[in-house]
């Protein structure tokens, strides 16, 4: 009886971090509307994709302080030498596959961004699965904190693939995938509660020291490249700040 529970328990956590996997597709859904977003947007929207990215980073590291400040700040410094060592080696690779219609530059970067996107991920899965271990209630509570959360990062992902020609729906797709590590990872955590929780923050640091840096190496000078700085620097502001009450209202 008991394993009976536990395991229709288990499905339903696996089910509702699926749900939120989802959700991250949504933000790619404003480019089904915009269909002339060329080149000459990619400063903007660059901007607006590293002011959603630093402030989500934030998110990530407040979230991790909660929890010990040493494990965030190691995760935090161990997510920076890691993503440094990634773009290191993806320098070294001659094109990265998967964006095949794209130059080898703007390969690198969509790779890179869908990588970090990705990586986060598990940790809000073991968030999502943690949280369900303390209850359904908190656990659902999350998991709509985490879907809603998920449209931004799926439209700062969607920002930076779709200027470089990607279609809305295989942005659509970039931005579910990225997010697919979440129900892999709730259920483990569900299950094992007591081991993963402790490695939460290592996880959330890790996140947020590897998405500042993707700021400040690739969304940043790519705006600079195409936009003034003045303009980047205005679009920057008011995206941390549109995510910031974005975060606070959702909470
Ligand atoms: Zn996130």
């Amino acid at each position: 009886m008991v394993g009976d529970v536990q395991l229709t328990a288990t499905v339903e956590v696996f089910l509702f971090a699926l749900l939120t996997a989802v959700a991250t597709g949504i933000g790619a859904l404003p480019f089904l509307f915009v269909k002339d977003l060329t080149r000459s947007w990619l400063g903007a929207s660059n901007a607006v994709a590293a002011g959603l990215m630093l402030s989500a980073s934030f998110g990530l590291l407040y979230e991790g302080v909660g929890y010990g400040l040493l494990r965030t700040l190691v995760g935090a410094s161990t997510g920076l030498v890691f993503i440094v060592l990634v773009r290191r080696f993806l320098q070294r690779d001659e094109h990265p596959a998967v964006f095949a219609q794209m130059t080898d530059l703007d390969a690198r970067k969509a790779l890179l961004i869908v990588g970090v996107m990705t990586m986060h991920s598990f940790t809000e899965g073991v968030g999502l699965g943690v949280s369900f271990g303390g209850g359904i209630e908190l656990g659902l509570f999350i998991t709509l904190a985490i879907a809603v959360h998920n449209i931004p990062e799926g439209l700062a992902i969607s920002l930076v693939l779709v200027p470089r020609g990607v279609s809305w729906s295989r942005a659509a797709f970039w931005s579910i995938f990225s997010s697919l590590p979440q129900p892999l990872m709730a259920v483990p955590a569900f299950v094992f509660v007591e081991t993963f929780k402790p490695l939460l923050p290592y996880g959330l640091g890790f996140a947020a020291g590897a998405m500042i840096w993707m700021v400040f190496s690739e969304l940043m000078p790519d705006a600079l490249d195409e936009a003034s700085a003045n303009l980047v620097a205005i679009i920057i502001t008011l995206s941390v700040l549109a995510m910031v009450a974005f975060q606070v209202l959702i909470r």
